[in-house]
């Protein structure tokens, strides 16, 4: 069976980079009906916070990515390090080292002065005397002295790392017990059952030392996927301005989660020329040896254009239910269709979906200055009190049946469509700009339209 995990650090939010090699995780282990699982891994508690680790919680739970198991946090999982630590020394695998602080330091000043790379140098991997009083020692794995590690990743391919040039009997155990980071990764994922790593490749240096604990521990090595990084359209690494924000950011923006997950399964990642997949197909044609070995580049117009695809294709009422979170609340019935229907085809977020229907909705409370200079030219007026005298003699309620009305207004007057359509524009919304004036009214209604007609009227010079 497949495994897969995503194991973010709760030293902040969830950002879209981390989400993408999440949803690559998870689409994996569904596709091959496995398990996914999320750790979070929080044993650094200079950094880490409940609160993050919430949020990031709360993000997969928007996104509906679900884990398969309890979520695992590491710092619940010390007696299980604890005891592979104490495993390692008893079978000679690791060893204390008391060298001091100083000592190390001098080490490393040597080794420099002769040009040489900075690493522990073994002195008491095979210590058997009287250890130095007064130190408390730090624990040390035995690394391989030399020869290559070597990684058959699922995305980069064969990789070779000389031992000589990366590796030393790293520390596993500070000198006040607690574990190390590439420590503590092998042994969750190992204990975990995670057959298959599919992670960020800025952790590709850390996976010789983790091969070291898996194979020190006799633990089966999983399959590595290092997922090149998102860059933004200028070839760097994306940053918080690009969009490398939280991912509940995108949630306030107005972006779905089909929309986001859409979007970020196509960074990095194809099949053909196919731009939308639904959940359904993001999994059954995932497949991480389809994912690029280039970085990919954050584009957010497309991002828009996948979420006004998925903002019109949802129904109007599962809409009505989500808009309330952008403060949107629609009471009457019929005309909620007509909106949603009409907002629906040009909003590319939920906010601004909920923004242009409150715009309709709210009577202007000023109007825009330029808008009233361009649209109330001489006779201006004229044409809208013409308009307002047709509607007080019928009961429109359709849109076509309002535009009508204006229709009626262009021919008896001679005029093009714009000479009414700007300035009535103005009066009913404030501002030029916005959907059909037909749908407007009738989302407002005749008494509405008359009444905003009005206060125009008398306060537009
Ligand atoms: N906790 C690491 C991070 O947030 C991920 C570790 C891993 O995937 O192996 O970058």
């Amino acid at each position: 069976m497949v495994v897969t995990r995503f194991a973010p650090s709760p030293t902040g939010y969830l950002h879209i980079g981390g989400l993408r090699t999440a949803l690559f995780s998870y689409l994996w282990a569904k596709k091959n009906n496995g398990k996914f699982l999320l750790r979070i891994e929080d044993t650094d508690k200079a950094r880490n916070s409940q609160e993050a680790a919430d949020k990031i919680i709360e993000a997969f739970e928007w996104l509906g990515l679900k884990s398969d198991e309890e979520i695992v946090f590491q710092s619940q999982r010390d007696d299980i390090y604890k005891k592979y630590i104490q495993q390692l020394l008893d079978e000679g695998k690791a060893y204390y080292c008391y060298m001091t602080k100083e000592e190390l330091d001098k080490l490393r000043e040597e080794q420099i002065a002769k040009k040489e790379r900075p690493r522990y140098d073994g002195r008491y991997r095979d210590f058997k005397g009287t250890p130095p009083e007064g130190i408390e020692p730090v624990v040390r794995i035995k690394a391989p002295l030399d020869g290559v590690i070597t990684v058959e990743d699922g995305i980069k391919g064969h990789i070779e790392f000389n031992v000589k040039d990366m590796l030393d009997d790293f520390i596993i155990a500070r000198s006040d017990g607690s574990p190390t980071y590439n420590f503590v990764v092998a042994v969750d994922d190992a204990t975990m059952g995670i057959t298959d790593v599919i992670r960020g490749d800025d952790h590709l240096s850390n996976t010789p030392k983790q091969i070291v604990v898996y194979n020190a521990l006799g633990f089966d090595v999983p399959k590595f996927y290092h997922v090149p990084m998102i860059h933004n359209e200028q070839g760097k690494k994306l940053s918080k301005r690009d969009g490398a924000t939280d991912v509940m950011e995108y949630k306030k923006m107005g972006y779905l989660p089909e929309a986001l997950l859409n979007f970020l399964v196509r960074l990095g990642w194809s099949h053909g020329d196919q731009e939308i997949f639904s959940f359904g197909e993001m999994i059954e044609l995932f497949d991480p040896k389809d994912i690029n070995k280039s970085a990919s580049v954050y584009n957010v117009e497309k991002l828009n254009w996948l979420n006004g695809h998925y903002i019109k294709n949802t129904p109007n009422e599962k809409l009505e239910e989500l808009l309330k979170d952008y403060d949107l609340v629609l009471t009457n019935s019929d005309k909620k269709e007509i909106l949603l229907d009409a907002l629906k085809e040009r909003a590319k977020t939920l906010k601004e979906l909920a923004d242009l229907a409150k715009d309709i909705l709210n009577r202007p409370a000023n109007y825009d200055e330029k808008a009233v200079k361009k649209a109330y030219k001489s006779g201006a007026k004229d044409i809208v009190a013409n308009f307002k005298e047709k509607l007080l003699l019928k009961n429109p309620h359709l849109p076509n049946e309002f535009h009508d009305i204006m229709q009626e207004v262009v021919d008896e007057m001679g005029i093009g469509f714009g000479k009414i359509g700007q300035p009535l524009r103005v009066a009913l919304l404030g501002k030029l700009g916005g959907p059909g004036l037909d749908v407007v009214m009738a989302v407002i209604g005749k008494d509405e339209v008359v009444k905003r007609i009005d206060k125009a009227l008398e306060s537009i010079e």
